[in-house]
């Protein structure tokens, strides 16, 4: 039993909220905190009669550390999950080690005016984290975060080494808008129309944004075009998968979203580079995300499946071996039970559950630690009882 902060009240962390008051065996507080109180309030009447949790709220600025501080003293919660946006991490990490609290989010680090993200900031907290006797766990989403525990497990129990990741992120879902996020536009659009890249023999190959094309046939999705794209577990899983050779990150797209999106880019649109405008100081990708439709009210027009997973392949007593693990979603079912699509479903439920881990002292060790650094099979069960059965398939359709 514990109390969970949960920093943040978009679209991840109101499933996230959800879930845990679900498992309110586990979490018997929760207290929401948001730069807009209004959005925490409403979640927490949302929740009135349906939970034992007690749920509190309260109003934060997740970019200023003393009123982080103040908030944790107050709330006195056993973990903090941070589901506000990157640009929030560190100045979070910073209040949790003051106060000595444990820390979980979903997505690395970026500053604001650079869109790239890298775990080095984060990782550079280890030594502060190991000395406080506190945990901070890394990217408890789906990729990373479930991604990176399916590694974890494949290597557990399938393999004795794995050579090849093939990380496949499908959203076989429709809106019916033209062009729309399934998560915060402002961050999906700076990692898609980012250059891509994967890990090959040791080092980093860049490529052009969406310059590698493959297509898929998606177990209970269909035949998608998917595309490379730089990812923050690629990263993380080059160290820890001891004799890997190569790991890759495919997501889908349709035809419309690119081509929404090149023209977008071709404008100026999603520049983060801040303009002036009529005297005010505006940035185009900013200005971009208040006109497109809010992710979180995407949830009762989206129909179809998420498939995401990771294909392996490796050696198991010197012969050759490949694994397809993966999880199907649908968008509807999600809808049903929480109010949201499956991409945010997809993020807060491991979110919820890497709380928990981290809470309850299945996963705490005191440092700074990415998803695959512990035992994948608490993680793996509680997948299967929280709302994202895994399957597994021995003989999949490889990527070229
Ligand atoms: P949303 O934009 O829907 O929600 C972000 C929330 O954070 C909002 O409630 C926002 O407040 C709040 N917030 C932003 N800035 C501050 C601040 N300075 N102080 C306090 N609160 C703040 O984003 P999502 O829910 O879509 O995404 C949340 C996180 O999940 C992101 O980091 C995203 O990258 C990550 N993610 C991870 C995935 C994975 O699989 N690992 C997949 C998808 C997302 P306000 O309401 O005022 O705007």
């Amino acid at each position: 039993m514990g109390k969970v902060l949960v920093i943040g009240c978009g679209g991840v962390a109101g499933v996230a909220i959800q879930k845990c008051a679900q498992n309110d065996a586990v979490f018997d507080e929760i207290c929401i905190a948001s730069r807009t109180v209004s959005k925490c309030d409403a979640l927490k009447e949302k929740l009135e009669g349906k939970t034992k949790a007690k749920i509190t709220t309260a109003q934060v600025d997740a970019d200023n550390v003393p009123e982080l501080v103040e908030l944790i003293k107050k709330v006195q919660p056993d973990v903090v999950l941070n589901l506000a946006l990157p640009y929030q991490d560190l100045t979070i990490m910073d209040a949790c080690l003051e106060t000595g609290v444990h820390y979980v989010d979903t997505a690395n680090y970026e500053p604001e005016d650079t869109a790239k993200f890298e775990y080095k900031w984060q990782w550079a907290y280890r030594e502060k984290y190991e000395k406080a006797g506190i945990t901070a766990l890394l990217g408890s989403g789906f990729d990373p975060g479930v991604t990176s525990v399916f590694s974890a497990y494949a290597l557990k129990h399938y393999f004795d080494e794995i050579n090849y990741i093939d990380i496949l992120d499908c959203n076989g879902g429709d809106h019916g808008y033209p062009f729309a996020t399934n998560f915060n536009p402002e961050i999906n659009i700076r990692e898609v129309s980012a250059k891509g890249s994967y890990w090959e023999d040791g080092h980093w190959v860049e490529t052009e944004p969406m310059e590698i094309k493959r297509e898929y046939d998606f177990p209970e999705v269909g035949k998608k075009d998917m595309y490379l794209l730089h990812h923050e577990e690629i990263e993380s899983l080059a160290l820890n998968i001891p004799g890997i050779k190569r790991i890759r990150f495919f997501m889908t797209f349709g035809q419309s979203y690119l081509t929404h999106l090149k023209c977008l880019e071709n404008v100026g649109m999603t520049s983060i580079e801040p303009i002036m405008y009529e005297g005010k100081e505006i940035v185009p990708l900013q200005f971009l995300k208040a006109v497109l439709p809010d992710p979180s009210t995407l949830g009762p027009r989206t129909k179809g499946k998420t498939n995401i997973g990771c294909i392996f392949i490796g050696k198991k007593d010197g012969k050759e071996k490949k694994l397809y693990i993966y999880n199907t979603c649908d968008h509807q079912e999600c809808y049903k039970e929480v109010g949201s699509q499956a991409v945010a479903y997809t993020t807060g439920v491991p979110a919820m559950i890497g709380a928990m881990l981290v809470m309850n002292g299945t996963w705490q060790k005191p440092g700074v630690f990415n998803m695959e650094e512990f035992d994948p099979d608490p993680f793996m069960d509680a997948l299967n009882k929280w709302g994202l059965p895994w399957k597994i398939c021995e003989n999949p359709e490889l990527v070229d």
